[in-house]
Parts: structure tokens; sequence; C-alpha cells
């Protein structure tokens, strides 16, 4: 997608503080970070939002929930906890139209959202 700032990101044609990365997902910090830690993990292929999510993309969502847990723990974060984030479109709040995940944590969460 060639307008899409997280392909960017993924593609390393835009920089980004990188946590993790292999070839199938990225994670890297927020540029605005709203806590402590706030991390956010995408697939390096292009999946507009939760609703495009395909059968067939399912094992790359498990290995995003996978890498999200293992990066909580290298954070140290893991015993304290955490919330995992996915804004899906308008009234979910997404403003980036690539699926990601938030990774907050190191301060204390609340329910309901905002
Ligand atoms: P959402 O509102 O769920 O679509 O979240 C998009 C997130 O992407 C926001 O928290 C932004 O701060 C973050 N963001 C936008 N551009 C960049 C960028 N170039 N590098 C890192 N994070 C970004
Ligand atoms: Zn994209």
């Amino acid at each position: 997608m060639a307008d899409c700032i997280f392909c960017k990101i993924a593609n390393k044609e835009i920089p980004a503080q990188v946590i993790y990365e292999d070839e199938q997902v990225l994670a890297f910090n927020d540029i605005n970070a709203v806590a402590p830690t706030h991390i956010l993990v995408i697939p390096k292929k292009h999946i507009s939002d939760m609703n495009s999510v395909e059968e067939i993309d399912l094992p790359l969502i498990g290995h995003i929930f996978k890498i999200i847990k293992n990066v909580a723990k290298e954070k140290g974060i893991d015993k304290e906890g955490y919330r995992i984030v996915n804004n899906c479109g308008e009234l979910g709040g997404q403003t980036v139209g690539h699926i990601h995940f938030h990774l907050l944590g190191q301060r204390q969460m609340k329910w309901p959202p905002g």
C-alpha cells in the first residue's frame, strides 16, 4: 500500500524505534505515547483493520499476540499488568488504516475506556 504510513515503517521508508522485528511482524514505540510503555505491534502485511482479517490471516494474528506477550515480558511489565487495544473504524477511534495493536503499560488503566 503506497500511501500507508505503517507499511512505510515496515519497509523502513519511515524511521521508528523498533522494539522487535521478524519476517511477519514489527513492534515499535508509538510516536505519541499515552502511557510510559506504548508499543504498536503490526503485521508487515497490509491489513486495513479487524474487519479485513481473513481466515488465512489467523495464524498471523495469533503470532502477533504471542509477540505482544513476549514483548510485555521483555519490558518487565507482564507481572504488573498491561492493556492490549485494537481500534477499528471511525467509532472505534482508528486513525491509521493498517491494523495495529497497542500495548500499553506502566500506568493504571481505567474501565470503561473513553
Ligand atoms: P489508532 O488511533 O488506533 O489508529 O492508533 C494510531 C497510532 O499510531 C496513534 O497512537 C499514533 O500516535 C501512532 N502513530 C502515528 N504515526 C506514527 C509514527 N510515524 N510512528 C509511530 N507511531 C505513530
Ligand atoms: Zn499498510
